[in-house]
């Protein structure tokens, strides 16, 4: 899961950016309107938490923006000031939730989890695929006799793989998705990543495979050899 901060007090993006890693999302974040305008309409991220409040362009205008332009990916709104008429055209212009400053960290990750679980898994934290599980919470693949911790960037491609089920993920969306827009530095490190997590499925006995698409990309799919 990938998520973009829009939002200008850069201690508390920094401080948000933290946390929401800690939880295992990957982060970006922006300090003005119009650079979280630019990001939004990337169109790459699973979820969006934008101030109201900013520089160059208000989060508001932000919003009407990227919904007209067709973006519609989950946005929680945060706004410093409680003003009715606030929230009211924040929900107008397509955001999906609000959240007022000060804000309780706890409320807003169940905000997000809320938010975005509808695009992952139904009912838990939890990602299934054939025979394997993956644990959100404890970054780790197990099927029913062995399980095994995953690295942050593992965990991140693994987790993409299972979300688009079988369909293959070209290589350059799993870079965007899991090194971020502005990072082409680690472009060769997504095969040596691949293969450690080929070697972790193999570890667990998986019977779940990760197939290569010769130049175009990477899924999953459900072997019966193992
Ligand atoms: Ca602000």
């Amino acid at each position: 899961m990938r998520i973009l901060i829009v939002e200008d007090e850069k201690g508390l993006a920094e401080g948000l950016k933290a946390i929401l890693e800690q939880e295992t999302y990957s982060v970006d974040v922006v300090y003005d309107g119009l650079s979280g305008l630019d990001y939004i309409l990337s169109n790459i991220y699973d979820m969006i938490i934008l101030d109201i409040m900013l520089p160059k362009l208000n989060g508001l205008d932000v919003l009407k923006n990227a919904r007209n332009e067709g973006v519609n990916t989950p946005v929680i709104l945060l706004t410093a000031r409680s003003q009715v008429s606030d929230k009211i055209k924040g929900l107008d212009n397509g955001a999906d939730d609000y959240i007022t400053k000060p804000f309780d960290t706890d409320e807003l990750l169940a905000r997000i989890r809320a938010r975005t679980r509808s695009a992952a898994s139904p009912a838990q934290d939890d990602l299934t695929f054939g025979d394997i599980t993956m644990c959100r919470r404890r970054q780790e693949l197990k099927n029913d006799s062995r399980s095994v911790k995953l690295g942050n960037k593992e965990f991140q491609l693994m987790e993409c793989l299972m979300i688009n089920n079988r369909q293959i993920m070209t290589k350059d969306a799993l870079i965007t998705k899991v090194w971020g827009p502005l990072d082409d530095s680690e472009y060769n490190n997504i095969e040596v990543y691949i293969s450690f997590l080929r070697k972790k499925l193999r570890f667990i006995k998986a019977s779940v495979k990760i197939v290569t698409t010769k130049n175009v990309g990477y899924s999953l799919e459900e072997g019966s050899d193992g």
